[in-house]
């Protein structure tokens, strides 16, 4: 899928053949790239972006964690991002800042390298269609806070989520599940983990997952539901009692797990938690909650 014909590039809106460049780079070479993704919906007060400070601030921690020097404030970001939907008149989509080392440059030493700052946007058309997935517990480990800074979104990193799905499409599974170094379930490649048994949600505790802005959207809206959250350690025994399990990311909003080999299976009896909490985040991201409008920016 192509993303939208007008682009933010270094500054200004830009025409998407603008955004090709060198095709040698430490942005691609070493995954010196940091992104982030952003959801913006058509409300009944105009397209209306969700949690955008939030993304801005991961995106802005995730270019200082590789030393970017973005030359545009917060301030201006957003405004990036309201002028890339603007630009191709969009009422409803998913966006995606990018800032990249673009220097066709040979070695690792990214430091004082130009860079590439880009907002791109894809037409997303809101569909109300349950999303189910099949996951597998995949052999590669999932990367941990030792290893690498798990709070910013960091391309390189993906090679390890390439890899665990890459296992679990070859095993006949839509999606990997991760376990951490110390055998404790983690995350899927994109997505955190929610575990339903009765009326308590688990979900693994930060450490060595990238904590979702959807996750903690879910966290902060369960016990609007009646919903207890319980952020622990889990175990892959822990799966054979859920009653339901579901995914987060702001891409697939909520997905069903139908399935996690040799774990679990979803009953027939089973799966009126995860309705309900998708029936109230779309609520929520088409400003039908006053509560959450805080949530929304608008894009004009
Ligand atoms: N974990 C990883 C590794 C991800 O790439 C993503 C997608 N950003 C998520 C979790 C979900 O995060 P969010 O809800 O902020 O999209």
């Amino acid at each position: 899928m192509n993303p939208a014909k007008k682009i933010w590039l270094n500054g200004k809106i830009s025409s998407l053949d603008k955004a090709v460049s060198f095709s040698f780079h430490q942005g691609l070479n070493y995954g010196a790239c940091v992104y982030d993704g952003i959801r913006f919906y058509n409300t009944a007060k105009g397209p209306m972006i969700f949690r955008l400070d939030e993304h801005i601030g991961r995106f802005i921690y995730s270019s200082s964690v590789l030393r970017m020097n973005l030359g545009a404030n917060k301030k201006e970001l957003i405004k990036a991002v309201k002028d890339t939907i603007k630009a191709n008149r969009l009422s409803s989509g998913y966006v995606r800042p990018m800032a990249y080392y673009s220097e066709p440059k040979m070695g690792i030493n990214i430091l004082g390298a130009d860079l590439t700052t880009v907002t791109y946007v894809w037409p997303w058309r809101d569909v109300i269609k349950e999303k189910r997935v099949t996951m597998k517990i995949v052999k590669k480990r999932r990367l941990d806070g030792d290893t690498v800074d798990l709070n910013a979104k960091i391309s390189g990193y993906y090679a390890n989520g390439l890899l665990g799905f890459i296992e679990a499409r070859e095993s006949g599974f839509d999606e990997p599940l991760f376990l951490d170094k110390n055998g404790y379930i983690a995350e899927g490649a994109v997505n955190n983990i929610f575990i339903v048994k009765g009326k308590c949600l688990y979900t693994p505790k930060s450490g060595n997952i990238l904590g979702g802005i959807t996750r903690d959207t879910i966290i902060k809206i369960a016990p609007d539901l009646g919903l207890k959250v319980c952020e622990k350690n889990i175990k892959p025994e822990f799966l054979r009692t859920a009653d339901e399990i579901f995914l987060t990311g702001t891409g697939i909003e909520l997905e069903r797990v139908v399935k996690i080999s040799g774990y679990f299976s979803l009953r027939k009896d089973r799966g009126s938690v995860v309705p309900m909490l998708e029936d109230h985040y779309r609520k929520i991201v088409h400003g039908e909650i006053k509560k959450y409008k805080k949530w929304l920016t608008p894009v004009r």
